[in-house]
């Protein structure tokens, strides 16, 4: 896929020869926007940009350390904050869109204003550990205990709840409009076909029991 990019950048998307033994011979990426022509030029096959291309993608040094970058990121951090998203939206729950949204942006601040706190440390000054359970990797590992979240952030929305309650001149029962970006302008449900009635639904059903 590496590889491919070669190809790409000269506005080739399929090629003969694949690259390595089980490199692909396709971009797999989906249709390309029509005036992408346009929008950005391709590099002319063999120029020198391209060949200069070619040895940093090529770059044997560069290459033989991709299989130490895969297996050495660290993907702790971003575990953690899938555990915040589901605190704050658990899946045993449908959320309307601006729901959803909002839940994921608390759990946003909270990870973000809480994620540099500090290590807490016993009374000999020394770090003190947690014990975490890694489900992936099957085995317990001794985490530094950081000191309690203090949300600090809960008390500035709550106040801005509530000037924004005060100065709204309107007042809750108007009826709602939905945003602009919100998904259920495009449809109502995810079906890609228009649902007949539910009386069609059933006679069909019954047609097809008996
Ligand atoms: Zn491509």
């Amino acid at each position: 896929m590496w590889g491919g990019v070669l190809h790409h950048v000269i506005n080739e998307h399929e090629w003969i020869v694949s690259i390595g033994s089980t490199g692909s011979n396709h971009c797999h990426h989906g249709p390309l926007a029509e005036n992408a022509d346009e929008e950005k030029e391709w590099l002319k096959k063999n120029s020198k940009a391209h060949s200069v291309l070619r040895n940093i993608i090529f770059d044997r040094r560069f290459l033989k350390k991709i299989p130490f970058y895969l297996n050495a990121r660290d993907t702790g951090e971003l575990e953690n904050f899938q555990q915040q998203i589901l605190q704050y939206a658990s899946k045993r729950f449908a959320y309307t869109p601006p729901v959803y949204r909002a839940r994921n942006r608390l759990a946003a601040i909270d990870h973000n204003i809480h994620y540099s706190r500090n290590i807490n440390k016993n009374r000999h000054g020394e770090i003190m550990y947690k014990r975490i359970y890694n489900k992936k990797s099957g085995r317990w590992i001794a985490s530094p205990l950081k000191v309690e979240k203090t949300y600090p952030h809960i008390r500035e929305l709550k106040k801005a709840v509530i000037q924004m309650r005060l100065a709204d001149e309107v007042g809750m029962y108007r009826p709602m409009v939905l945003e602009d970006s919100d998904p259920r302008r495009i449809s109502a449900n995810l079906a890609p076909v228009i649902p007949p009635p539910v009386s069609t639904l059933v006679q069909e059903q019954i047609a097809r029991r008996s």
